[in-house]
């Protein structure tokens, strides 16, 4: 991988630099609510498995938050064999890929739901309320809402990460794990 591994002790640092806002909602839901449903640990644990999080470092990772709602004895139970799933390591052993924003920006989520595209699923009131948590001034707030209004969810991804980090991205974002790698490529450089 290009950015190596991503390990445990790192991954809150991480998530607030270079995580894109559907990974940064799945991120703080999970640690907020010690769960997330299917859909958000599909979306969020590819992802992770992407940017290089190791298979025992996520068991752990999930299992950490996880024990505190449902018990260790059910997250052994329960969940952890759908991590090791998504790593190949049971059932037909497929090594499953992390979705693409086209993907993600076609799912529908429910009430209670967390994964999909912040930028087509959030109301306009929790889009701007997360683009300042993220760091983006007023008039990068405004240029964001536009690609938005006009249903162009990736420009407004790509918005937002030229304005987090004070550059062009001419490639524009088709991946959420492309927006990680071109992140770590600025912030390590
Ligand atoms: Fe995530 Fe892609 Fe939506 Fe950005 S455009 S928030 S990377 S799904």
């Amino acid at each position: 991988r290009e950015f190596g591994e991503v390990s445990l002790k790192d991954i809150d640092n991480v998530a607030k630099s270079s995580f894109p806002l559907c990974m940064r909602h799945l991120f703080d839901k999970l640690r907020e609510d010690h769960h997330l449903k299917h859909w958000g640990r599909m979306q969020l644990g590819l992802f992770l498995k992407g940017v290089g999080l190791k298979l025992d470092d996520a068991l752990a990772f999930w299992k950490a938050e996880f024990s505190q709602k449902v018990g260790a004895e059910r997250f052994d139970k329960e969940y952890a064999y759908s991590i090791r799933h998504n790593y190949g390591k049971e059932g037909k052993r497929v090594d499953y890929t992390p979705y693409s924003c086209q993907k993600i920006i076609s799912l529908t989520p429910s009430v209670g739901d967390h994964h999909g595209c912040p930028y087509r699923h959030f109301s306009e009131e929790n889009i701007r309320a997360a683009l300042c948590k993220m760091g983006v001034n007023s008039g990068g707030v405004e240029d964001v809402m536009d690609k938005v209004r006009h249903k162009h969810y990736q420009l407004a991804c790509t918005l937002t990460f030229e304005a987090i980090h004070g550059c062009p991205n001419d490639a524009g974002i088709n991946h959420p794990n492309q927006y990680f790698s071109d992140s770590q490529k600025i912030l390590k450089s």
